[in-house]
């Protein structure tokens, strides 16, 4: 049974204090997006960042986060995606021109998610590289944060950010890193944004990253459709999860989940620009 077949994941129970999804797909969701986001209002979750992964979901996202004010957008080719968007109409050049694009629009709050990705092989690891400075180049131009997605490739990423100037902002999407990467990063003063996976009984190391990162470079998110938290695993994800991925990361570092809630909110506000009113 694919997931989006999955049966939804029951609603958690409220957080105390408002929280935001600092990353997910509500194009590859099957809800409408008014009943994803209404959902998530009435766990606590009030912003989503929703990602693009290629041009017409970029397009997707900026269009999405225009329409609605608690949603922001990240826009970028995904690293599993550049070698067919380098094939694809316009090429390179026309493509990267769409995201810088897309990246200046008030709406858009981020570059992602870009990155290097050494677990699949969809594109060339140097390809990848190529794309992601690319896509360095267009976040700091238009002043907005980078959204990094990483597998398998920390040494490269951190190595091509220390090469590459990078904007003020970088978070690590779905940080997969372990202590030591969580050290490496908070020196330089990178965000991790933690997701579901945190919660999975055989992820101790994550879960000690999750204990030596700085609270205030913490951001928490689900990633939807993909890595639904416990104790919903085997349902189909939503932004509205966050609430207990939250929780569980509160308690690795024995925070009250509240003050826990207000700090990644804030977080959020530094690292993706002042939030609108929601609706
Ligand atoms: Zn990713
Ligand atoms: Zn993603």
């Amino acid at each position: 049974m694919s997931l989006l077949n999955a049966p939804l994941a029951p609603q958690p129970e409220p957080l105390p204090e408002p929280a935001f999804d600092a990353h997910t797909h509500l194009d590859m969701l099957p809800g409408p997006v008014d009943e994803v986001l209404a959902a998530a209002r009435a766990a606590g979750i009030v912003h989503v960042v929703t990602i693009g992964c290629d041009t017409e979901s970029s397009r997707w996202a900026a269009a999405c986060a225009a329409e609605h004010a608690d949603v922001h957008a990240a826009v970028a080719i995904h690293p599993n995606e550049t070698a067919s968007a380098q094939a694809g109409p316009g090429g390179r050049d026309g493509v990267l021109a769409e995201i810088a694009r897309l990246a200046a629009l008030p709406e858009v709050r981020a570059v992602g998610e870009t990155g290097l990705d050494y677990y699949r092989d969809s594109a060339p690891p140097d390809l990848q590289r190529e794309w992601f400075r690319a896509h360095i180049e267009i976040a700091r131009a238009a002043g907005k944060a980078l959204m990094i997605h990483d597998r398998d490739a920390h040494d490269d990423v951190l190595d091509i950010l220390a090469q590459q100037s990078p904007p003020e902002h970088v978070v690590f999407h779905c940080f997969s890193g372990d202590a030591d990467m969580a050290k490496r990063c908070a020196e330089a003063g990178y965000v991790m944004s933690f997701a579901g996976n945190v919660t999975f009984p055989n992820a101790g190391r994550l879960r000690e990253a999750a204990a030596v990162a700085p609270a205030e470079l913490i951001l928490i998110e689900t990633d939807a459709p993909f890595l639904t938290p416990v104790p919903n695993r085997g349902r189909q994800n939503a932004p509205a999860q966050v609430a207990h991925t939250l929780r569980a990361v509160a308690e690795v570092k024995g925070l009250d989940v509240a003050e826990f809630c207000q700090t990644v909110m804030a977080t959020g506000e530094r690292v993706f620009g002042p939030w609108r009113d929601p609706p």
